[in-house]
């Protein structure tokens, strides 16, 4: 690791990459690059290389983990090995356990779930080159691939981290930042500044905190139009419907936003019922077995869940 700068801000008030206290890193987007997956996203952002794919909604395996009246929002964060200075040892680790968690949670209040009721959406996102703010913008190309794959929602999510360094806030941190300053606050929020995911390293006053929420409300709106930018420049429109056109009571909502997606790229995205039941004959035999058997002793179905499981994996 490069050691601790003297400084963080220079006299003319700029950051060691030049930018101002409140200027985000360029980014850039590329939508449906991944071929197999039904939505996906290749995002730039400084330095940061983020992959994102997403799959489904399809049936969830083992059933005992299904939703009756929703879909399960499944979300992996990976940092790949080579994406960082030191050797990222590879499969799950704390961290990449909590940023999944909390990243699924992201998505949860924008993500019409209600729809899919026992299925799941897969989320991927593959960090190539990490430079600080991945899980951030890992949120950021997840949303846009959701939207790609066609999942209805009710906006876009849009993520960014406020620090502290030199005793001074400042928007979207870089490595130097986010590794030796005071300060880092992670934070996703919809379209509306709701704000959906809000984590905390180090200490800021109330004031400060107050202060961040501004710069993040900034930041996010910057971010989402430049998400909103892509999705226009890919589909001609906007695939993310308005939160008004859903009508909680009425299914003609769903039809309307399957129309919509439908029209966006002359893809049908509508769920498709055989593939989402292609399992219910095995399923139907598997609970006459259950019924016969003593549920209480390992057995048949147990045994078919791991099965299940296995034959789920990506
Ligand atoms: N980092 C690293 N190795 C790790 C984890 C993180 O080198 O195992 C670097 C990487 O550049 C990352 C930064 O430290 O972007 C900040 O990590 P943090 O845990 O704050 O998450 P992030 O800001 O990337 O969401």
């Amino acid at each position: 690791m490069s050691d601790k700068p003297d400084k963080f801000i220079d006299d003319d008030g700029l950051r060691l990459d030049g930018r101002r206290f409140d200027e985000i890193r360029p980014m850039k987007i590329e939508i449906g690059v991944l071929s197999r997956a039904d939505g996906s996203c290749y995002l730039e952002w400084g330095k940061n290389k983020i992959l994102a794919a997403v799959y489904g909604p399809r049936t969830l395996h083992p059933r005992r983990k299904q939703i009756p009246d929703a879909a399960l929002i499944r979300y992996r964060y990976n940092m790949a090995s080579f994406s960082v200075e030191e050797r990222v040892r590879p499969g799950p680790s704390r961290r990449s356990v909590e940023i999944s968690k909390v990243s699924a949670e992201a998505f949860e209040p924008v993500v019409l779930t209600k729809y899919y009721p026992n299925t799941v959406i897969d989320v991927f996102t593959e960090v190539l080159q990490a430079d600080a703010g991945t899980r951030t913008a890992a949120i950021n190309a997840a949303s846009i691939a959701l939207a790609d794959a066609g999942i209805p929602m009710q906006g876009l999510v849009s993520a960014c981290a406020v620090g502290k360094v030199d005793g001074k806030l400042v928007l979207d941190l870089n490595k130097e930042e986010d590794n030796f300053g005071d300060a880092d606050l992670p934070v996703a929020m919809t379209q509306d500044g709701e704000v959906t995911l809000l984590q905390m390293d180090g200490n800021l006053t109330p004031d400060e905190l107050k202060e961040s929420l501004e710069m993040l409300k900034k930041g996010c709106t910057e971010i989402f139009e430049i998400q909103k930018k892509a999705l226009y420049t890919k589909f001609g429109k906007d695939p993310v419907l308005d939160v008004d056109d859903i009508d909680d009571e009425d299914d003609e909502g769903l039809a309307q936003i399957q129309v919509e997606l439908d029209d966006s790229e002359g893809e049908d995205v509508e769920l498709d019922e055989d593939y989402l039941d292609v399992d219910e004959e095995l399923e139907e035999a598997v609970e006459v077995i259950e019924v016969e058997e003593d549920p209480d002793k390992k057995g048949i179905s147990n045994l078919s869940d791991e099965k299940e499981d296995d034959s789920d994996e990506q």
